[in-house]
């Protein structure tokens, strides 16, 4: 038996639109309803037919609902939790995608008291943003994260992961808290020294920015990906996630300040042991079916 039958998605953006594809793909007599603040986005997604309903208020969307999944950027999901507060039925379930936990689940219980919540966070995304930058296989052998609140019904945690798993989801449950720390160090500092070293190089007067650009298959150009990831988002998930990746930052730039001395002491076997330490990490994350083998991420060489 399906987990829900009527799904509402609020923000059909990467994420939103990639969950309208799935489902269609994965639990096709789903009736899905979808909503966006924004009308251009309402416009393309009727377009792409990615929902039976799209409508123009987020009221409308949740009327007759089983499951609303809120995925707006994290500083607006307390503002669309306030949006459907009033037309939500009563026995339905709301979740989020946002790659924040612990404020979201205050802003959400903030918004919607006494309605049954159960957090999300699919680990996985491009840097493209936008309705048509979803598709349906985004979320297959990924891991989506479950954060429900203490005292959460295990009925509705499990009807979400349930959903999540039919989606190609791995899915696994955390406090809010502990996710926050995670997922600092796996992705939020990741993309904070991505935006950094873009940056850096672009702002350098002694190399060009045409040099940076034309000898970018040096490395640069992997970091280029992550740094145009979208910039709303990561300006919330910084402003949102702030202690965790404090305190992360903290620890990196210890590291980044030990292996700076190494360089200058000529240090080698500091070096080396510290490389081979991380290419073993990469290795686990190819193992772990988390990306593919293939070198140079599979682009073609001709
Ligand atoms: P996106 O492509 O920019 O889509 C978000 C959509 O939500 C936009 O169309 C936006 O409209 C709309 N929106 C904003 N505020 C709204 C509101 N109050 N009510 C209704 N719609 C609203 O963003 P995304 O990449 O799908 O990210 C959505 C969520 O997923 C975020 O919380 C993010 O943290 C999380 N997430 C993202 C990734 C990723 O890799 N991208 C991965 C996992 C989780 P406007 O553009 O007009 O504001």
């Amino acid at each position: 038996m399906l987990p829900f039958a009527r799904v509402t998605i609020i923000g059909l953006g990467l994420i939103g639109s990639s969950i309208a594809r799935a489902v269609r793909q994965a639990m096709p007599t789903v009736r899905l309803t979808g909503h966006d603040a924004d009308a251009g986005v309402r416009e393309t997604a009727r377009a792409l037919d990615l929902a039976d309903d799209v409508t123009d208020t987020a009221g409308a969307a949740v009327i007759d609902a089983d499951l609303v999944i809120l995925c707006v950027p994290v500083g607006a999901i307390g503002a669309a939790a306030r949006d459907i507060a009033a037309d939500l039925p009563a026995d339905a379930i709301v979740s989020d995608v946002g790659s924040c936990k612990a404020e979201v689940a205050r802003a959400l219980a903030d918004a919607l008291p006494g309605v049954a919540i159960v957090p999300a966070h699919p680990v996985a995304g491009t840097e493209q943003s936008g309705p048509r930058a979803g598709f349906a296989t985004l979320f297959h052998h990924r891991w989506c994260i479950l954060t429900p609140p203490e005292g959460a019904s295990e009925a509705a945690v499990e009807r979400v992961a349930s959903f999540w798993r039919r989606l190609g989801a791995d899915v696994e449950l955390m406090t809010p808290e502990h996710h926050d720390r995670v997922l600092a160090v796996t992705s939020h500092l990741p993309h904070l020294i991505a935006y950094t070293i873009v940056g850096t190089a672009s702002d350098l007067e002694t190399v060009t920015q045409s040099e940076v650009i034309k000898y970018s298959a040096g490395g640069f150009r992997d970091f280029t990906r992550i740094a145009a990831s979208d910039p709303t988002m990561w300006r919330d998930v910084f402003l949102t996630n702030r202690e965790a990746v404090l305190e992360m930052l903290q620890r990196f730039s210890e590291d980044l300040t030990a292996l700076q001395r190494a360089i200058r002491v000529g240090d080698g076997a500091q070096l080396f042991d510290q490389f081979t330490r991380t290419r073993a990490i990469r290795r686990s994350i190819v193992d772990q079916g988390q990306d593919d083998a293939a070198p140079d991420f599979g682009r073609v060489h001709e």
